[in-house]
């Protein structure tokens, strides 16, 4: 009776000591930084992330490689920015949708909040993520889609979704703050192409960019001159390089200014379309939108 008692427990023991078969994760794609850093909060442990666009990428140019291509084709769920922001992934996404979770994330933000763009007819300026409100908005719908393709772990979404956006709410009064130290006159950030302009129009900006919405096609000498026109006139005291554009278009320009005698400064580095290096702050979304704003006011104050 003693064995038999002793087994029981020993086979229990067996039993409970078994690894639960291991589910498996979801395996998520994404394309540029922004989306990547807040899929990957959101979904924490139950899922695996795969980013394509790393630092310095511009997703206007981007093209994907065979490699990328495998990786896409093997996921159980893609995240993209859309409306025409990876304009050369396009086709490739399109091919995929019929047997895959496909989500443009830009494009789940209501349409009144969307700014009209003159570059691609169409559709709208793709960034969106310049407005910290907007970019909550897609955290939700992130939430949203794991949730439905691995509800058994809805606790876990909904809990990292909530300090998430809680901490963007942290992060969209720090923003409002910060630009207003500055007067009405100081407010004209002026960068490498059109990535401001919901930035401008949240917290109160003139945006003017040398290149238009996409970089696709390459600034004139005509467009130079008359950016460094504007400086002149305006007696801007910065303008800024952006991390995925080449900088010597911004050199050009401050040359152009100062041959005109007014001295505008290189104001530093802007993170628009992609984030810093990863495992440093800027390499987050958090991160760059803060690096940014504190450079900014900065440089202009
Ligand atoms: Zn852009």
């Amino acid at each position: 009776m003693k064995k038999l008692f002793l087994f029981t427990i020993m086979l229990s023991f067996v039993l409970t000591a078994q690894p639960a078969v291991a589910q498996k994760k979801l395996n998520v794609v994404t394309t540029i930084g922004q989306i990547t850093d807040i899929v990957t909060i959101i979904g924490g442990e139950n899922i695996e992330v795969t980013g394509l666009m790393g630092a310095g990428v511009d997703p206007h140019l981007y093209r994907a490689s065979e490699g990328d291509v495998h990786i896409l084709s093997k996921a159980d769920v893609i995240f993209y920015n859309g409306l025409n922001l990876e304009a050369k992934l396009g086709k490739i996404l399109a091919k995929m949708k019929r047997d895959k979770t496909i989500v443009a994330l830009g494009e789940s933000v209501p349409k009144n909040l969307l700014l009209d763009s003159e570059d691609y007819v169409g559709h709208s300026d793709p960034h969106v993520w310049f407005n910290v409100e907007h970019w909550s908005l897609v955290a939700q719908k992130i939430s949203n889609v794991l949730i439905e393709k691995d509800p058994d772990h809805t606790a876990d979404y909904q809990k990292n979704t909530d300090k998430l956006i809680a901490r963007l709410k942290t992060l969209q009064t720090y923003v409002l703050n910060r630009s207003q130290e500055l007067n009405k006159t100081q407010r004209v950030l002026v960068t490498a192409h059109d990535a401001f302009r919901y930035f401008g129009k949240k917290y109160d900006f003139e945006v003017v960019g040398l290149q238009g919405i996409s970089t696709e096609s390459e600034a004139g000498t005509k467009d130079v001159a008359e950016l460094a026109d504007f400086i002149a006139e305006r007696k801007i005291k910065a303008i800024f390089i952006e991390s995925s554009v080449p900088e010597r278009n911004i050199k050009a320009v401050q040359e152009a200014v100062n041959a005109r005698g007014w001295n505008v400064e290189i104001g530093g580095e802007l993170f628009s379309d992609a984030m810093g290096d990863e495992g440093t702050v800027e390499g987050t979304y958090i991160g760059m939108i803060t690096h940014n704003i504190d450079t900014i006011v900065g440089a202009l104050k």
